[in-house]
């Protein structure tokens, strides 16, 4: 993973259990320091709940919301009211629920950086040295469920809070290399072996062409239709997740049976926002993409 990401020896690489949203406790728990306020910016559901955990152990300033906007955009850096007296800076690089994503790291000052990349860990070159800490369930790009990758940088480590539970610790964790709890060992080697998969597929770099191709295929089907339309404004959509309606709800129940017969399975949206989501992670390769948009235009033809 160092090695795929860049990852250089000023950050310790965990491997821990509890999923993504543990870590919405175990940031401000080991992070907050003495002085007990964190910035969060709010781009959607998964930002609102890494927000709502914090509440309970942080003075929590949300910066910036699109919640009155629906969640469909990123709101203008200019207007984030960063706290520079905050121990952190906490967003959520890719909404997989409403497909609203950062095409650019925030520049937030000297205020660490922490970011939930649980739905777009791997899926292009990062600079990691611009984070403070970077967190992200196993269960997208880096395999299945049961693993937990945080990488921290060294030097917020040791001011966790007294009431950190030892497993949520990063400092006691990097000290036992990730195995104070018995490790998750099968999730860790299939970790493993999808790494050495990217490795030979060339890297990162590499799936980032993939990934932009997947998307554009898609976003452009969507886009050159009256039938499907994506509310998710164009600066920011997903690579990863790609939510869409189609032009008469009554139609969507149909869409997904004629959908699964084809063999396209899952594209529900997330039912907080309905309609549906096609998820094209790093395992999804163009055929995929390729074959739904093909059944797209098909039941459009037939429906329309
Ligand atoms: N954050 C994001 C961005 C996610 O996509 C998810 C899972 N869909 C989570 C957090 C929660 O992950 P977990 O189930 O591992 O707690």
């Amino acid at each position: 993973m160092r090695q795929l990401m860049g990852i250089s020896e000023e950050f310790a690489v965990l491997f821990l259990q509890g999923g993504a949203q543990m870590q919405f406790s175990a940031v401000p728990l080991n992070l907050l320091g003495t002085t007990g306020r964190a910035d969060y910016v709010d781009t959607g559901i998964w930002s609102e709940k890494a927000i709502a955990e914090a509440r309970r152990y942080a003075e929590v300033n949300v910066v910036a919301s699109s919640k009155d906007a629906g969640y469909t955009h990123i709101p203008d850096r200019e207007q984030w009211r960063l706290d520079p007296g905050a121990a952190y800076v906490h967003y959520t690089p890719n909404e997989t629920i409403g497909g609203v994503e950062f095409h650019q790291v925030p520049e937030v000052g000297d205020v660490p950086l922490v970011a939930d990349m649980s739905s777009n860990i791997l899926s292009g070159p990062l600079d990691v040295s611009r984070f403070g800490l970077i967190y992200a369930g196993a269960q997208k790009n880096i395999g299945i469920a049961g693993l937990t990758v945080v990488i921290v940088r060294r030097s917020l480590l040791g001011r966790a809070q007294d009431v950190t539970p030892n497993m949520m610790n990063y400092t006691l964790q990097d000290k036992e290399r990730s195995m104070a709890n018995t490790a998750p060992t099968f999730p860790w080697y299939m970790a493993g072996l999808v790494f050495e998969w990217l490795e030979k597929e060339g890297g990162v770099e590499v799936l980032a062409e993939r990934n932009e191709r997947k998307a554009r295929t898609l976003y452009e089907c969507i886009d050159g239709s009256n039938f499907y339309s994506c509310p998710v404004s164009p600066a920011c959509r997903s690579r990863m997740n790609v939510p869409f309606t189609l032009a008469d709800p009554a139609l969507d129940e149909d869409f997904l049976s004629q959908a699964a017969e084809a063999g396209l399975t899952d594209l529900r949206g997330h039912r907080f926002v309905g309609g549906m989501r096609a998820s094209l992670y790093n395992a999804m390769p163009q055929e995929g993409v390729d074959a739904l948009v093909a059944f797209m235009r098909d039941f459009e033809q037939r429906r329309a």
